[in-house]
Parts: C-alpha cells; sequence; structure tokens
C-alpha cells in the first residue's frame, strides 16, 4: 500500500511564501507509486488548513478561524479522518525549523522528515550554533553575542569586546533568516541605530567581524553517516546577499561545483559533516560558509535544516549534480524520517 504523507507548510514565519513554493515543488515530485499527498497548511494565523485545496487557500491569503477543538489548532470541520503515515516538514523558518512543530508531533508517534527538536531549535539560533561548533573546534568568523539588557546597561566588557571586531561588522538577530533585519555597518557612528533596529526583531543579536567573503554552501543528506553534495558557490548581486537578492530581484547567480583552490573542497566536506554532527541533525541540512579572500581561511556561517526546496534551490541543484536527483532525494528524505523513527522506538 502507498504510505500517506502529510505534507506541511505555510506557517507563522516570514519565510510563509517560499514554504508554499517549496511544498507545491514537493508535491508534484513526491513518487506517485510509493505515496499519497495529503497536503496540510498552516495559515499566517497559525490555524492548520486541511479542507479543499490548502495550497490554494493558503496562496489566497485564507486565515480560517481555528475549530472547537481545544488542543489541536485545527479549521473547525478539519476533514481528516487518521494521522498520514509520514510527515514531511516544508515549513522554513520560526514554527517549522526551530523545533516546535517536531515538539508538537512527537507525542502523535508518526515520523517526520528532518532532525529532531534539539538540532532545529539550537540550529535556527545563530548564537547557540555558534558556541556549539567553537566548542567543537570548529571555525566560526569573530563575534560578539549580545542581549537588549546588556545593550542597554552598556556593559563594559561587551562594548570592549565590540570595539575588537573593528569594521565593517555585520548585525543580526539570533534566531532570523532570509537575511531579514541583517545590516552591514561600516561606520562606528552607526551601530547603536543598527543594533536597535536588530533589537526590535530578538532580544538577542550577534555582532560579527565583516569579512570581504567567497560563499559556498553544500546540501548534507543523510542519518548519522551523511554524504556531502559537491559544493556550490553564491555570487551576490549586491554588496551582500541581502533578502532583495534573494527573493526579489533575484540577480545574484549561482556555480554548482564551485571553482576552488586545492583542498578547500574536502575542508568544506568534513567541516560540514562535523557541524551537523554537532548539533544532532538528522535528515537534511545546508551548511554554509565564508572563505575569506583576503586571507584565504575557510569559516562556518550558519546552518539551514529546511532550506529552499523548489526543484531548482540550491539544496537539490546541489544533490542533483551529486547524483541525486530530485524525486529520489525526496524518496530518501521519507525513508529516512522512518528510519529515524524505528531507531528511536
Ligand atoms: P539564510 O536566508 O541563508 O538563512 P540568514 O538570514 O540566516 O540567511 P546569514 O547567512 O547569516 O543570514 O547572512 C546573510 C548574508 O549576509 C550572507 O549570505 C552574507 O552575504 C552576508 N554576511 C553575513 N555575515 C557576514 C560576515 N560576517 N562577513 C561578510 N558577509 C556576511
Ligand atoms: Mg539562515
Ligand atoms: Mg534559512
Ligand atoms: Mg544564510
Amino acid at each position: 500500500a502507498r504510505l500517506s504523507i502529510g505534507l506541511l507548510f505555510g506557517g507563522e514565519s516570514p519565510e510563509h511564501e517560499v514554504s508554499i513554493v517549496s511544498a507545491r515543488s514537493i508535491a508534484a515530485h513526491l513518487d506517485p507509486e510509493r505515496f499519497e499527498v495529503r497536503p496540510m497548511g498552516i495559515a499566517r494565523n497559525g490555524v492548520w488548513v486541511l479542507n479543499g485545496d490548502p495550497f490554494a487557500r493558503l496562496a489566497a491569503g485564507e486565515m480560517p478561524p481555528r475549530g472547537p477543538y481545544p488542543f489541536l489548532p485545527l479549521e473547525a470541520g478539519a476533514e481528516m479522518a487518521e494521522l498520514p503515515d509520514v510527515f514531511f516538514n516544508a515549513i522554513h523558518g520560526a514554527g517549522g525549523e526551530d523545533g516546535q512543530i517536531q515538539g508538537f508531533l512527537e507525542p502523535l508517534h508518526r515520523p517526520y522528515t528532518g532532525a529532531g527538536l534539539l538540532a532545529m531549535a539550537a540550529g535556527l539560533d545563530k548564537w547557540i550554533t555558534k558556541r556549539i561548533w567553537e566548542s567543537g573546534g570548529l571555525p566560526v568568523v569573530p563575534y560578539v553575542g549580545l542581549t537588549e539588557e546588556e545593550w542597554r546597561r552598556g556593559s563594559g566588557e561587551v562594548l570592549r569586546s565590540l570595539a575588537a571586531l573593528g569594521l565593517p561588522v555585520f548585525v543580526k538577530p539570533a534566531n532570523l533568516g532570509s537575511s531579514i533585519g541583517i545590516e552591514k555597518v561600516k561606520r562606528e557612528e552607526d551601530l547603536p541605530a543598527a543594533l536597535e533596529r536588530a533589537f526590535t526583531y530578538d532580544r538577542r543579536v550577534l555582532v560579527e567581524q565583516g569579512l570581504t567573503v567567497r560563499e559556498l554552501e553544500v546540501a548534507v543528506l543523510g542519518g548519522d553517516d551523511p554524504r556531502v553534495s559537491v559544493v556550490g558557490e553564491i555570487l551576490p548581486a549586491g554588496e551582500f546577499y541581502d533578502f532583495k537578492d534573494k527573493y526579489l530581484d533575484g540577480k545574484s547567480t549561482t556555480r554548482i561545483p564551485a571553482e576552488l583552490p586545492e583542498g578547500v573542497a574536502n575542508l568544506v566536506h568534513r567541516y560540514a559533516v562535523d557541524a551537523f554532527r554537532a548539533l544532532d541533525a538528522y535528515g537534511m541540512a545546508r551548511v554554509d560558509f565564508f572563505l575569506d579572500r583576503s586571507t584565504g581561511r575557510l569559516f562556518l556561517n550558519e546552518i539551514n535544516f529546511i532550506p529552499g526546496f523548489t526543484s531548482i534551490s540550491m539544496y537539490p541543484k546541489m544533490m542533483e549534480a551529486s547524483g541525486v536527483p530530485y524525486a529520489e532525494l525526496l524518496t530518501r528524505l521519507v525513508d529516512l524520517a522512518v528510519r529515524r523513527f524505528e531507531e528511536k522506538a
């Protein structure tokens, strides 16, 4: 019999629309011989949309009221007789990529794609991620993490470490994606205002040394012994790879595989697996790197557990270039979900 796949998409994060596009692509390519897709949309108000055509309803911006189920955020009259065999999570950012949905699904006792709660929660938080990687001896760009409270108090220690970073710096909210809230600061006098803006997104903010970099990415797929794709490169159109470049003008270009100096690809592969394991990841991740143009040094930037997932997104393209076509990739992710579930049971 075919496995029923509860395809979760949408969600409450600013990446809601990107998720709809990712999920449509997944639904169109999941092997129809093995899988029967049940789209499960999460509207912008957090309500689960199961009736009719959830793709069309979310795309139209529908936000139905919650049904009369005190413990479940389902729309009223949700037509679902039983749970799907496996959940396929295509929700980017907060709600889907930060441990929330994983914690929600655990008590349902069904496999779900991707890693568990711990990896997701740690991996979406840039500050926690860096601390875990550093403690494992992995290279990260010099940074200072600060809370809003430390900034307001004018903590002397924090101010000294900020000054030691030099200029330019990148200011980033700890928990976000798609470059939202990220600013490059070139003059000391602009730092306070940039921090204020970052604190409107998060109580915790990172300030990183701004390097002149090449941006490399790699796709990791698997469980305890994951495989890594060829290395890809992003060539941003503007000064850095910002929101506009990612989703609005699409002027940045990519290279798969990237042309790299001797030894760099091997190092990327090694760090990617170590970075994946250090966070207890499972299933998939896109691991992003910076190659410093002036020193040639390689740094881990961040990990994305639900990266953009249309058939032309970086993760699937890098996997395809490494011998795993898109439909096959989807099958493997479902098989990995089942394997992880059985290993835990
Ligand atoms: P994603 O959409 O990939 O999840 P994100 O919002 O998590 O992105 P980052 O990848 O940390 O954010 O930063 C966004 C972009 O800003 C990077 O791709 C790069 O172009 C630039 N950038 C960030 N940090 C630095 C740095 N320390 N030095 C140079 N450039 C940087
Ligand atoms: Mg990110
Ligand atoms: Mg992301
Ligand atoms: Mg990034």
